[in-house]
């Protein structure tokens, strides 16, 4: 029984790394570099700005040309650990809840009445975040809510003040031209 209680701990630790990882990639989308920035900005700051624009196109695009970045990411990242024989069944479902974050993200943007029954029913129970949870990163001034895979982070990462760390501890290495209302503190960098 403790065996039990332990994996199912550890899988529900493992989704939250998941959502925590997400997000910590959706707010360096947002915050670092810009659109020009070599690599960076052509796969992902240029996508994530146009989604901030215009986050209805989300769902007018097919679901795999949306997740393909993403999946063939966690791919990568899976291939190097079997590389490295380093495959666990922890990594396995992490890459699988991580590679869920944009799926569970366009569903947040999807209208209600299109959602199969159990996505609505775990926005429901608070398993996937749901569309009301999510709108608040779309809101002035967007610089909260960056994890979009369950509605439980978000409260306590905002409440910390953890991405304004995170801004603290990146911007002077990294450069935000995209983020003027960063530009009154000392350490900021173009
Ligand atoms: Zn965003
Ligand atoms: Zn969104």
């Amino acid at each position: 029984m403790i065996e039990f209680l332990t994996v199912i701990f550890q899988i529900a630790v493992l989704y939250l790394l998941a959502d925590l990882t997400g997000g910590l990639f959706h707010w360096a989308e947002d915050t670092l570099g810009s659109a020009d920035s070599p690599i960076w900005g052509r796969i992902f700051v240029q996508p994530n700005e146009i989604h901030h624009e215009r986050p209805g196109d989300m769902i007018k695009i097919h679901w795999l040309k949306n997740n393909i970045p993403i999946l063939s990411f966690t791919a990568f990242v899976l291939l190097v650990a079997l590389a490295f024989d380093a495959v666990t069944w922890q990594l396995l479902v992490f890459a699988v809840f991580a590679g869920a974050n944009q799926q569970v993200h366009r569903f947040a943007h999807a209208p209600r009445a299109r959602l199969p029954g159990f996505i609505k029913w775990a926005q429901r129970k608070g398993i996937m975040q749901d569309a009301r949870h999510h709108w608040v990163h779309h809101t002035d001034p967007h610089t909260s809510h960056y994890c979009v895979l369950t509605p439980w982070l978000n409260p306590v990462l905002d409440r910390v003040g953890f991405w304004r760390g995170m801004e603290r501890l990146c911007v002077p290495i990294f450069g935000a031209p995209r983020r003027p209302d960063l530009k009154d503190r000392s350490w900021y960098r173009e």
